[in-house]
């Protein structure tokens, strides 16, 4: 009998590239067409209605009950115009996708006739039964209650007949069970401290709001491959599988000819994308075999984390179209590269300048330095809970791979900007300075190159990299909601720059002016954040001792990581800063120690079933035909012959046995660490013990099965390998 690898190997050698019906407009023509965005209020909302959304949008304000009733109504005439019969609050808790439970417009009016319907109180609330997600016992199941309320700084939407409603979710009690919450609140209070600091150099900015470019990257594998690797339905990645001889040794897919089914898939996604206003722009092969990235035009952070879920939604769908699977798991196959999802960060003011390029004057030039050299402050200063917030399950298996960033969060500047703050750490003292230094200070900024982007210097090794115009954090994992390291990084650059206007105003109030004051600051700053300046490489073995004796977190354990959430500093800068409140900085901390624990459970469970009900009886059948042959050696040779003959046979026969007992035995243990773990009450400590007791039994399980891939027959393997599931598309 066919094992299902064949078929599903015969069912894939027949795979055409699906055809696609491309609008034959431009894109231009129907870029956000299944957005409500601002000319679509305009023209479907009252002139009052539409004045009052906007006000919110831009000022983060709710909307009363005879506000919201006018936008509904408008809402409604829009969405259902557009074939839309059900709505839904769409928001984002702490698993990693998004949640939604639809309902339909239709009532039953007093004739007994169904009418469409849509009012302003189900549009800016709802009350979803919160008790199934994760919570940190946030809450409990007698008081399961949790509400959804309307994010409008995010426009809602049509995905197929829903309207999609970006919502924030929080418990009965006020506590945020979500991603958004938080994050509006960092977003917002990094705008008021930017907006602070820029009235140094600009009385005109009056909102500061962060950027976000995230490219995602991602592995695209045949359905029916899919389909015969349990490991990869359950788990998201190969949980065994040995390396192919060739796979990404020649780097001859990076930025290669897309292939054709794979293009065709990647014009379908664009386009809807296109058409849910979300503006990608790149695309390329990646370095792994069948491992492509997408990149789109920065957004500000709240807009550019919608858009990145809803397109990792819309790429799953699509892909089914096409056959495919796409796998956002951050290592999916062990031994070549993983996916990350760079995020690409800055921050622009209302008057149109980007915070982190240098402009045309020493003024602009200063206002640049303050706003980078903050943000490298906040780097050194939030190491830890940056690192937390990076950490899980799965992205552990990719940092500190050769191909990622290393678990230890270093800034790379370039030779340029590193001289630069060199010079400032130099030339400014405490004392008052005189006028030709002051010249000679502002003529060396004032030189700063308009465009640093083409003199910057690229380090790939970086975790978190100057980019010219931009910081690009690249610990981040491709499977990740964004928000969770934005969260972090808003919140310790919000708290830095509040800081920072306080040590200045003190300085000023002594008598000095700014300019001097800034100056001063901006020194103390570099010196006390040197230790996180690193230009070499990150993957080397020297930045490991280096990094330890400059104090820089760096610790492998995911749980230990997760903890960093709980230093004081974090707790200073989370809590401090309002973003979250003592319980719900320990509720968040709960989820994702349990998430790891499930995790790997659930990678261990599917192991265990599969090492023993998958792979031990085919190698025990292979080596049953061995031993048939051994025997029917035995019958027709002599003894001298037989030997001769039969020798290296039978030292397969020995191996395979060998590795068979190993399984079994590794098996039984690993079983039973889970049995004593799951026992443990305390979340971390169970976390902790998962871990160091279960964990390190997939990789001792997996080597025996790899080298049993080796010898069995290839005719009986029943799952696809890994050069199967990395060459055939
Ligand atoms: P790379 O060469 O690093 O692979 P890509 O072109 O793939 O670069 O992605 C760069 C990303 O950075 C894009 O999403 C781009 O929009 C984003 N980006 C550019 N400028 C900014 C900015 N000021 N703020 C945030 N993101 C930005
Ligand atoms: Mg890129």
């Amino acid at each position: 009998m066919a094992t299902l690898r064949f078929k599903a190997l015969e069912e894939l050698f027949s795979r055409m590239p699906l055809e696609i019906e491309l609008p034959s407009k431009n894109v231009s023509d129907y870029f956000g067409e299944n957005v409500f965005d601002l000319p679509k209020m305009e023209r479907y909302l009252s002139k009052e209605a539409y004045k009052v959304v906007k006000r919110a949008i831009n000022e983060g304000k709710s909307l009363t009950r005879l506000e919201a009733d006018q936008v509904a109504t408008g809402l409604k005439a829009w969405a259902t115009g557009r074939g839309a019969t059900h709505y839904t609050h769409w928001f984002h808790p702490l698993t990693d996708g998004t949640a939604e439970k639809h309902d339909g417009f239709i009532e039953i009016g007093d004739n007994g006739h169904a009418v469409e319907k849509f009012s302003g109180e189900v549009l800016v609330q709802s009350e979803p039964d919160a008790s199934s997600f994760p919570s940190g016992g946030l809450r409990n199941t007698f008081e399961a209650r949790g509400y959804t309320a309307w994010d409008v700084s995010s426009p809602v939407f049509i995905v197929g007949t829903t309207l999609c409603i970006p919502t924030i979710f929080v418990s009965w009690t006020g506590e945020a069970l979500d991603y958004k919450a938080p994050l509006l609140k960092a977003l917002s209070e990094l705008d008021r401290a930017a907006v602070d600091v820029c009235q140094y150099f600009d009385k005109d900015v009056n909102k500061v709001m962060a950027t976000l470019g995230c490219e995602q990257e991602y592995f695209l594998i045949d359905d029916a491959l899919y389909y015969a690797r349990p490991d990869i339905v359950l788990a998201e990645r190969t949980l065994m599988g040995h390396q192919s001889s060739k796979d990404q040794q020649l780097s001859d897919h990076y930025f290669g000819s897309i292939p054709e089914r794979v293009m065709a898939f990647m014009e379908d996604f664009e386009c809807e994308a296109y058409r849910l206003g979300i503006p990608v722009k790149t695309r390329h092969n990646e370095v792994a075999p069948n491992q492509f990235e997408c990149a789109p035009i920065f957004e500000e952070v709240n807009l550019a984390v919608d858009h990145n879920l809803l397109l990792m939604d819309i790429m799953r769908r699509v892909a089914r179209k096409h056959k495919f699977r796409v796998l956002f798991h951050e290592k999916p196959f062990a031994g070549i590269n993983g996916s990350g999802k760079h995020n690409n960060w800055s921050m622009a003011t209302n008057t149109g300048v980007n915070l982190l390029s240098p402009g045309k004057n020493p003024k602009t030039n200063l206002q640049f330095l303050t706003f980078l050299i903050n943000v490298i402050k906040a780097v050194n200063d939030s190491n830890d809970v940056l690192r937390a917030s990076v950490m899980n399950e799965s992205n552990s298996y990719r940092l500190g791979g050769h191909e990622a960033p290393p678990a230890i969060i270093s800034v790379f500047l370039g030779t340029y900007l590193i001289n630069m703050l060199e010079n400032i750490a130099r030339k400014v003292t405490d004392k008052k300075m005189t006028p030709a230094q002051k010249t000679e200070l502002k003529l060396g900024i004032g030189k700063i190159p308009e465009i640093l982007l083409d003199n910057t210097d690229r380090n790939r090794t970086s975790p978190f990299a100057f980019t010219g115009n931009r910081f690009e954090f690249r610990a981040v994992g491709s499977s990740a909601n964004c928000s969770a390291s934005m969260i972090i990084l808003n919140a310790a650059v919000a708290y830095q720059l509040t800081q920072f206007k306080k040590d200045v105003d003190l300085i000023i109030k002594k008598g000095r002016t700014k300019d001097e004051a800034i100056f001063q600051v901006l020194k103390k700053y570099i010196l006390e954040s040197e230790r996180v300046l690193f230009e070499g490489d990150n993957y080397s073995k020297e930045w490991h001792s280096e990094a330890k004796k400059r104090k820089l977190c760096n610790i492998a354990s995911v749980p230990e990581s997760i903890s960093l959430y709980l230093t004081k500093q974090s707790r200073e800068v989370l809590i401090g800063s309002g973003v979250f409140t003592d319980k719900e900085l320990e509720s968040r901390v709960e989820v994702e120690y349990e998430k790891f624990t499930k995790k790997v459970q659930i990678e261990s469970r599917v192991l265990g079933d599969l090492a023993i009900n998958h792979i031990v009886p085919i190698a025990i059948r292979y080596m049953t035909s061995l031993l048939d042959n051994v025997t029917g050696l035995r019958e027709v040779f002599n003894d001298i012959e037989f030997e001769r003959l039969a020798g290296a046979r039978k030292e397969v026969i020995v191996t395979i046995s060998d590795h068979i007992s190993m399984i079994k035995k590794l098996v039984n243990e690993m079983v039973e660490e889970r049995r004593k773990a799951n026992v443990i009450e305390d979340t971390y400590k169970k976390a902790l013990t998962y871990e160091s007791k279960v964990k390190p039994y997939l990789d001792d399980i997996r080597t025996h099965i790899d080298k049993l891939e080796l010898v069995v027959d290839n005719e009986m393997w029943p799952l696809p390998k890994y050069r199967e599931l990395l060459f055939t598309r």
